[in-house]
């Protein structure tokens, strides 16, 4: 036994971070069950059950992206994992790259494309706003981009890129549509084939009610005959008859797509090793998901945000940004003049143990983000946050009716019946 005065064994408490409600743009509070299924035990990778258990999640997330892609898996990491994995195993050095930016996530796709190599053309539309499908349409012909590369819902703007129409642009002029579903998938209706999405890729902690750490994405064949042009396989692994490609090797082996096809695939071919409890926490995160059905999961967000802007109207409150667009997992909300932003969410997290999010960029100190996401996405997180954030506002001097925002809330929930 050491008797060191800095003793890192009996330095420190166990763990014991305070219970939070997480209502900002994610992470999320984590569904028990999903917290459940990572103790579960683990098991070797190439253990039948646990390949079978590779195969289920692959079922699922085909459910969850609406899909019948087969290559629908896991990339280990955050959900920039997933956007690497794909941006980097599509793009060679020299490709053309369109980014329409309405947000800070449309800057990371722009930086990420660039970092693989592509020529990348941007284009912006103000923060709060959306593109145009003719816009991007324009732009399309114009550029004539491989890829093109757009966020579905810029959770740092709260507003939700129509695509509907976008797939079909993109098989016109022979392009490449790939998604940042993060803050959407699970929240808001994203049927990746019926809108002709040749990729996607989410994250766990968002509207999937996981914890940070594992990255669903879902690809076609369009892109799957693009990454196995470059498809190499690790000396020591090679089947002694294995040609490489005349196409440049993928930068990254760890995002190495057709390297994680033969691991996820019947190849088996070993790459890194699963991490074996995240898989088990994105299993149980879209098994949840399916089960209490994708369109009741979508009204349910739908529900949760006309209740709360419903109940920050009625605190004189004005929601940020074109409303037609709004994401129904995060609504941005203006600071109210004279208000400093960060002393309320401050008196928020330290009294009612409520978080709710700053905002990046040109929006810093101009707007909150309050998420209504996955398994935080219910009637009474957003009556709870609405009462804590009317007493903290009434403290800081804005006058309005007591219980004007949580009322207006319940009633847009549940309208009043005469008694
Ligand atoms: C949260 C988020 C990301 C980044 O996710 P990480 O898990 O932090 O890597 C990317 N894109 C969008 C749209 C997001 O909301």
């Amino acid at each position: 036994m050491s008797t060191l005065p800095n003793d890192p064994a009996t330095m420190f408490d166990e763990l014991s971070p305070s219970p939070r409600l997480l209502m900002g743009p994610g992470p999320i509070n984590v569904d028990p069950r999903v917290l459940r299924s990572m103790s579960m035990p683990l098991l070797g990778q190439f253990d039948p059950e646990f390949t079978a258990y590779m195969n289920e999640t692959m079922a699922l997330l085909r459910g969850l992206f609406q899909t019948g892609n087969r290559w629908s898996l896991l990339i280990d990491g955050t959900a920039r994992a997933g956007i690497e994995a794909l941006l980097v195993s599509l793009i060679e050095p020299g490709d053309r790259v369109l980014v329409p930016i309405f947000g800070r996530f449309g800057h990371l796709l722009h930086e990420i494309a660039s970092r693989c190599g592509g020529e990348v053309t941007a284009m912006h539309a103000e923060w709060g706003t959306v593109f145009d499908p003719d816009a991007i349409e324009d732009e399309v012909r114009r550029v004539r981009p491989k890829l093109l590369a757009i966020v579905h819902g810029d959770t740092s703007t709260t507003m939700a890129q129509p695509l509907a129409e976008i797939g079909e642009i993109c098989r016109r002029y022979d392009c490449v549509l790939y998604v940042d579903a993060t803050a959407t998938l699970g929240g808001i209706d994203l049927p990746v084939d019926a809108w002709q999405i040749d990729a996607a890729s989410a994250g766990l902690q968002k509207c999937l009610s996981g914890p940070p750490g594992s990255a669903p994405v879902t690809f076609n064949e369009r892109v799957e005959r693009l990454v196995l042009r470059r498809k190499h396989v690790e000396a020591g692994l090679r089947p002694a008859d294995f040609v490489p490609p005349e196409a440049p090797r993928i930068q990254s082996n760890y995002f190495d797509l057709p390297m994680l096809m033969d691991y996820w695939g019947e190849a088996r071919l070993n790459h890194h090793t699963e991490a074996a409890s995240m898989l088990y926490a994105a299993r149980e995160c879209a098994r949840i998901v399916l089960r209490d059905g994708l369109q009741e999961t979508f009204a349910r967000h739908a529900a949760a945000s006309r209740a709360l802007v419903a109940g920050l109207v009625a605190m004189g409150l004005e929601p940020f940004g074109d409303q037609r667009h709004r994401m129904a997992s995060i609504t941005g909300v203006h600071i109210p003049m004279g208000v400093d932003g960060d002393k309320v969410r401050t008196a928020l997290l330290d009294d009612f143990g409520i978080e709710i999010g700053t905002s990046f960029g040109p929006l810093h100190g101009r707007i909150w983000r309050i998420g209504t996401m996955g398994y935080n996405c219910r009637k009474r997180n957003v009556l709870v946050c609405l009462a804590a954030l009317e007493a903290v506002l009434r403290r800081a001097g804005l006058s309005f009716a007591g219980g004007a925002g949580v009322e207006a809330a319940y009633d847009a929930y549940a309208p009043r019946t005469d008694p």
